[in-house]
């Protein structure tokens, strides 16, 4: 069994994000940029799936200009065995990365395609759920436990109420919560050896995709910031305080 992992390039979580001058968008010129936080959870959770005999082979993907390849040569150096990078220079919406992603689980007969719930830049939390509904296969979303037995997948699922345990046909499209596992650290001599591994670059239009009207974005503004607090003696003060601000 094949899985497809999605790597989506993202301003590291680390950093604090910038909104340009001109307010047209988020600065992101010498800004660290790395693996978005959940596609690197999607990505552990695949190579041990692998580890334990239940898939052989673990393919990276990003959608996105050559810049994409340093996050999947770490996605390489992880332990993935190859990687596709899917060439636009366009900034893509959910349905057209849901497109691509239905397009190379057929061509690769992939039997599981794990995607991060959601990408941390525009936290759609949607290709996901386009992609299963686009190949017509079943969906498994934010995934706390996955359990493979031969065609079935169980997952577990951070639901509002609790957990909900889903049992569902492979080939499947599941995507990870933050607690499905902590992602390993990548080594040096992993980074040396993944300049090695394959990395196969396919334009956008030969697998179907254009990249589609895009919403037209406003102005991107930073949060007002915060007005310093008060340090209150005690609980007299405090309610006196609240008072004086008509909150109580
Ligand atoms: P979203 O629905 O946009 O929040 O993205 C959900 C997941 O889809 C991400 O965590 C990635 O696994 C995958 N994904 C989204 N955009 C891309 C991209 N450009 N390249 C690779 N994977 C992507």
């Amino acid at each position: 069994m094949k899985i497809l992992v999605g790597i989506k390039r993202a301003v590291d979580y680390n950093v604090r994000v910038r909104v340009k001058s001109d307010g047209s968008g988020v600065e992101t010129d010498g800004v660290k940029m790395s693996v978005n936080p959940f596609d690197e959870i999607a990505l552990e959770e695949a190579l041990r799936i692998k580890e334990a005999g239940k898939a052989d082979e673990v393919i990276v993907v990003s959608i996105g200009n050559n810049d994409v390849q340093q996050q999947l040569r770490t996605g390489l150096a992880m332990g993935a065995d190859r990687a596709i990078q899917v060439e636009t220079g366009d900034t893509l919406q959910p349905l057209t990365v849901a497109r691509v992603f239905k397009a190379l689980a057929e061509r690769e007969g992939a039997g599981i395609v794990l995607l991060g719930k959601q990408a941390i830049d525009d936290d759609c939390n949607q290709v996901g759920q386009m992609t299963a509904a686009l190949w017509g296969r079943p969906q498994a979303t934010f995934a706390s436990k996955v359990v493979i037995d031969g065609t079935t997948a169980t997952v577990t699922r951070e639901v509002d109420g609790g957990l909900e345990t889903l049992e569902v046909d492979l080939p499947a499209v599941i995507t990870s919560d933050l607690r499905l596992n902590e992602p390993r650290f990548v080594k040096l001599p992993d980074i040396m050896k993944a300049k090695r591994k394959p990395l196969d670059v396919v334009p956008l239009d030969e697998l179907g995709g254009h990249a589609g009207a895009a919403p037209a974005t406003g102005r991107h503004a930073a949060p007002a910031p915060r007005s310093r607090g008060v340090m209150v003696g005690d609980t007299a003060a405090l309610v006196a305080e609240l008072k004086n601000r008509g909150l109580v």
